[in-house]
């Protein structure tokens, strides 16, 4: 069994600690939730054990497509073994319905679907605010090179592609999410960091409810709830 050695990084919502193995890193889920880049802070009870095991089924889930990410696998009900990565400084989206900062940057009523997905990428710098930028401002900025910025682009659309189908098949509609990349010591890029409520947006198909951290960033109530649900969802796929 991997034991947890050294915490090296500290984030919002996670540990990352050193283990046995060089080329991997632990990673362990915390309760703490912050939004607005650290202004609002709390702890959503069971979340580190409830996104550990969703993203524990998306990994997988991306990893039946062929998609590469940092994920090995999962230790216990808060830590998951990854493949050490360098991150890349961008915060990736994509939105397949308008809705959070986009709605209020451009006056879009939330929920208006886009006629494509939009993709986006955000400059990961908290001193900033994570500022919208565009793929040249990232190559300019050195944070990926040309190839690494059209690899990140493909791979996302793909993800895109392959959650909207799991959701769907759970009654879910993928309004939006943030996804992160990284480089594995081999030189590939995977995706990295989470993909779960905290960094997805995710409404019922029928009721339109929101099963997503939006729950705790409006103060809309029953936060664990909705985390547990997206859980009870995923978990009747086979
Ligand atoms: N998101 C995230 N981390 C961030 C900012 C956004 O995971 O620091 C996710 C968010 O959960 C949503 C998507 O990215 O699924 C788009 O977020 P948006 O730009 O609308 O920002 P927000 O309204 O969350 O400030």
């Amino acid at each position: 069994m991997m034991e947890k050695l050294q915490m090296i990084y500290e984030g919002k919502a996670k540990q990352l600690y050193t283990c046995e193995r060089e080329d991997a890193l632990i990673i362990h889920y915390k309760d703490d939730a912050t939004a607005f880049n650290g202004v609002k802070k709390a702890q959503i009870e069971h979340k580190g054990e409830l996104n550990n095991a969703i993203s524990t089924i998306i990994f997988n889930a991306l990893h039946k497509h062929d998609i590469p990410t940092h994920y090995i696998e999962t230790l216990n009900n808060r830590d998951q073994l990854c493949h050490k990565v360098k991150i890349i400084p961008l915060e990736v989206i994509i939105r397949n319905l308008i809705a959070g900062s986009m709605a209020k940057r451009l006056d879009i009523k939330e929920g208006t679907p886009a006629p494509r997905p939009i993709y986006e990428l955000c400059y990961k710098n908290d001193d900033l605010g994570d500022p919208l930028i565009n793929e040249d401002h990232a190559f300019a900025l050195g944070a990926a090179s040309e190839e690494d910025l059209a690899t990140i682009k493909k791979l996302t659309l793909e993800i895109n592609r392959v959650l909207i189908d799991l959701f769907d098949k759970i009654g879910i509609i993928l309004v939006d999410f943030k996804i992160e990349f990284g480089r594995t010591l081999d030189g590939r890029i995977v995706l990295a960091d989470e993909i779960s409520p905290d960094t997805c947006r995710f409404w019922d198909k029928e009721t339109r409810k929101k099963l997503d951290k939006d729950r705790f960033r409006r103060d809309l109530g029953n936060v664990e709830d909705a985390y547990q649900e997206i859980l009870k969802r995923l978990s009747t796929l086979k």
